[in-house]
């Protein structure tokens, strides 16, 4: 349970960030709220020779309004997410989750831009943003790009961040006023991730037809993931019974299930059809 002998860096600013990447390449990695990263270093998963600390660079943990969207910090923790008043109002898929990630010293020092870069396939943030379709701002010596969610994650515990890029804020969109949300999810008993998790928001027309729906899972398979197929059928629809039985039939379609010795692939598969019909029946019953 000790880690690898390592050099510990704290960087009061992005640019001595970067540059600390830049030098140190594939030997650094960076610091957030440590509750992935550490336990990974103290069973010697992962090796690390120089560890880049972010959590003093200033500016790198707030959530507020920027130009009509939602803009927040990477280093903002679960727990920040979670008590945002601002957040419950203008976006409260994103609170509805954290409060249900782990346990409260887990929350307090999680961020939410470690969980996006660690790329666990059953983190409880990744299918929220994927489902609000957030936009990734990510730093690096070059300068600036920004990534799609959806195009963030490119396989389990791989996104597209290089060695010397920081994921530095995370832009989503205000809720329509017209929309609804919900996360349902089925904790491992131990460490509380996600054994399912589904994240889902519609807009619903004064008919009470859906104008739009957005359902994305977790914990299901290599990476969480859109259900497109669910989504379509949604569309146009009240949220009745048969239709929300319908949609939940294929939520799972085109998905290669994980299994685990807790959770055998066809129990998996079976969650994310009964938990995704109880997320749509509660935000048919809203
Ligand atoms: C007991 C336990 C229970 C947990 N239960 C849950 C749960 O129920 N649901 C859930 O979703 N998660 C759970 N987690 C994971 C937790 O949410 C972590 O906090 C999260 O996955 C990683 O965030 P972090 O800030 O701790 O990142 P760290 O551990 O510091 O870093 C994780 C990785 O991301 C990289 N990184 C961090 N920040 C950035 C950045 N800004 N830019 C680029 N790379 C970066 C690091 O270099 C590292 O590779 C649990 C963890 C523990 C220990």
């Amino acid at each position: 349970m000790i880690p690898d002998r390592f050099e510990y860096h704290a960087p009061r600013s992005i640019e001595d960030a970067i540059a600390l990447l830049k030098t140190h390449g594939d030997e650094a990695k960076l610091l957030a709220g440590g509750h992935s990263l550490l336990p990974l270093m103290k069973l010697r998963f992962a090796s690390v020779s120089h560890l880049v600390d972010i959590g003093r660079i200033e500016g790198l943990s707030s959530i507020r309004k920027v130009d009509g969207a939602i803009s927040i910090g990477a280093m903002t923790t679960h727990c920040e997410l979670a008590e945002s008043e601002f957040l419950r109002d203008a976006q409260p898929l994103l609170p509805k989750a954290a409060i249900r990630i782990a346990d409260v010293q887990v929350r307090n020092r999680g961020t939410i831009g470690g969980s996006l870069a660690h790329a666990d396939p059953a983190s409880d943030l990744v299918p929220v943003l994927l489902a609000l379709e957030a936009e990734l701002v990510i730093r690096g010596p070059a300068g600036e790009r920004r990534v799609a969610a959806g195009e963030f994650i490119e396989s389990m515990f791989t996104s597209v961040l290089e060695d010397d890029e920081i994921l530095v804020e995370i832009r989503v969109p205000v809720a329509p006023a017209n929309s609804r949300c919900t996360y349902e999810k089925v904790p491992h008993p131990a460490s509380h991730l996600p054994i399912v998790g589904v994240a889902a928001q519609v807009e619903l027309s004064p008919a009470g037809e859906c104008s739009a729906a957005r359902l994305a899972l977790t914990g299901l398979a290599s990476v969480p993931y859109r259900a497109s197929a669910a989504e379509a059928l949604l569309r146009g629809q009240a949220l009745s019974e048969k239709t929300i039985a319908a949609a939940a039939a294929r939520v799972t379609d085109g998905i290669e299930p994980l299994s685990d010795s807790f959770a055998p692939d066809d129990y998996h598969l079976h969650l994310a059809r009964v938990h995704t019909a109880r997320a749509l029946a509660a935000l048919a019953g809203d």
